[in-house]
């Protein structure tokens, strides 16, 4: 596949959230501010960044398994793709192998994507769930977002004994992975629920209205502006 038609398949869509149903990397937003969640309804996500479209490229490069540098690439793209696929090798020789029905390619659930799914070789108990990252921004794998997609994964398959999410993101350090606690997900699951019933609660946190939507908009943020302005 050329660079250029990673690029179209990625303009037309490749991770679509579905409607009503929060997407796991919103989690720790609408979690922390619930209020959140109503604004999220009625108001469009920002336009994505050049750089934010970057990363998704590179997130469906890697999820095709491409492991050649597609023609018409840009060299430092490509570059972070290979240091994924460097920091994935362990994971690999460790005995885990990618459980999807095309190798590498990503698994999509209800609310978004799951860069890659590992399991155990001869096991359908023993899964890691990755992330891949191309920002410049760390995030660590303690993010609600590995938690959102054990919450899904263990809802097509509850036999699962062992969770793990990882963050596999070449421009930072490389974090180790953590083990998700399933009594954790079920409060968690619960949490998520409430909050989309009655999605009450405002608070400024400064990961979670930096890409909201209300940025600006909601009482919390509009207050502080027009604070600042005075
Ligand atoms: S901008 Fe911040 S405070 Fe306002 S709704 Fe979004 S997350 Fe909550």
């Amino acid at each position: 596949m050329t660079w250029e038609e990673i690029t179209a398949t990625c303009e037309k869509h490749v991770h679509q959230g579905v409607e009503g149903v929060p997407s796991a990397s919103t989690l720790d937003r609408i979690v922390h501010c619930p209020e959140a969640w109503s604004w999220m309804q009625k108001l469009p996500s920002s336009p994505s960044s050049t750089a934010a479209f970057n990363g998704t490229r590179q997130h469906y490069t890697m999820e095709l398994g491409i492991r050649e540098q597609p023609e018409g690439m840009p060299d430092d793209l490509w570059e972070m793709c290979e240091e994924a696929w460097r920091r994935l090798q362990p994971y690999l020789d460790m005995g885990y192998t990618p459980y999807s029905q095309e190798q590498y390619v990503a698994l999509n659930f209800l609310t978004g994507s799951m860069d890659l799914l590992l399991v155990k070789n001869n096991s359908c108990d023993d899964f890691i769930i990755l992330d891949y990252k191309f920002g410049r921004g760390f995030v660590p794998p303690t993010t609600l977002q590995g938690c959102g997609y054990g919450i899904l994964l263990r809802h097509d398959m509850p036999h699962i004994k062992r969770l793990r999410f990882g963050i596999i993101q070449p421009q930072c350090s490389t974090t180790d992975l953590v083990e998700l606690d399933f009594d954790e997900l079920d409060a968690l699951e619960t949490k998520i629920k409430q909050v989309i019933a009655a999605p009450e609660g405002l608070k400024i946190t400064s990961k979670g209205c930096h890409f909201c939507p209300a940025n600006g908009v909601c009482g919390a943020t509009k207050n502080l502006l027009d604070g600042l302005a005075a």
